[in-house]
């Protein structure tokens, strides 16, 4: 089985996004810590977060896949903007240490003209750094794994292959200690791989094999379900609904249902509303119920309940 959710929004508060997510229908949700586009986080007392906490066990919901801020880039060529990003990225993992267990997803970067290999250095440096720091900071140790996300390889970003990503993730190793790498691990955002050319339609086997003999499926944690604009290989990055768009639902049913990626937590982050993310959620559970099935009526029961609320 898998976990499907969307992203909601943290405005009305940490318990309410979980509130949300259930009427939906999800079992797990991603959201942004601060705006999307950056500024300033929102504070959130310890007790707001241990409400959530409450609230995701006794709904038994998965792991959730907290998105670090667009705007965050370690590996700016700007001294100034690689500071603000580091503190960005401390700032939302200390405040994480008080909802352990969880996913926190981020864009490596945009090397800006400096080139792949400076951008994995100074992305590596910064997560080393950082993850240390949290844990100097919090006394403890990093409490959710850090997920670099599977880019479209648009513009100068880094991480539009397996290769830079297990480039970082070994000289963060190198750098902060061989213990970071239970810390780091990837999301592979369906939408981004196939602008970034890997075939998931008619070479998903093939593309996940890539992904096993380059980083290592047991360091595949999360996935971002969207359908993709624009055709294979096309460096775009624009998200579309699923069934929607160049990718097909046939191919991203074949995602879900893949045995490989059983008990992962699945983000929507398609163009939609509630009632879009609604649908989109229940045609998922569609695909995952067992097939034989009469109806998934039963399968989906808590999901269907949940909605009449
Ligand atoms: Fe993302
Ligand atoms: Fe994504
Ligand atoms: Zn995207």
């Amino acid at each position: 089985m898998i976990w499907i959710g969307n992203h909601v929004s943290v405005s009305k508060g940490y318990l309410t996004m979980g509130r949300h997510a259930k009427k939906l229908g999800g079992d797990t949700f991603a959201f942004f810590p601060r705006n999307p586009r950056g500024g300033r986080s929102k504070t959130v007392s310890d007790e707001e977060l241990a409400l959530l906490r409450r609230f995701l066990e006794e709904n038994s919901f998965g792991k959730l896949v907290v998105h670090g801020a667009y705007t965050m880039n370690v590996c700016a060529a700007k001294e100034e903007v690689r500071a603000n990003s580091r503190e960005m990225l401390r700032d939302d993992l200390l405040r994480l240490q008080a909802l352990p267990g969880n996913f926190y997803n981020l864009h490596p970067g945009c090397h800006v003209g400096q080139g792949s290999e400076t951008g994995i250095r100074l992305i590596a440096e910064a997560l080393a750094g950082v993850i240390r720091e949290v844990e100097q900071n919090s006394a403890m140790p990093l409490q959710n794994k850090v997920l670099l996300e599977t880019m479209a390889a648009k513009g100068s970003e880094v991480g539009g292959s397996f290769e830079e990503l297990k480039a970082i993730i070994d000289l963060t190793a190198d750098l902060g200690g061989a213990e970071l790498r239970e810390k780091l691990g990837v999301c592979l955002d369906t939408c981004h791989v196939w602008d970034a050319g890997y075939d998931i339609k008619t070479g998903l086997d093939r593309v996940l094999a890539d992904f096993d003999r380059v980083i290592g499926l047991e360091n595949l944690c999360a996935v971002h379900l969207n359908d993709s604009k624009n055709p294979l290989g096309s460096h775009k990055d624009r998200h579309e609904q699923l069934g929607k768009g160049m990718i097909g639902s046939d191919a991203l049913r074949a995602v879900v249902r893949h045995p490989l990626l059983q008990g992962r937590p699945f983000i929507l982050e398609t163009p939609n509303d509630d009632d879009g993310y609604a649908a989109e959620i229940q045609s998922v559970r569609e695909w995952i119920a067992p097939v034989g099935a009469k109806n998934c009526r039963s399968y989906c029961r808590d999901s269907f309940l949940s909605m009449k609320l």
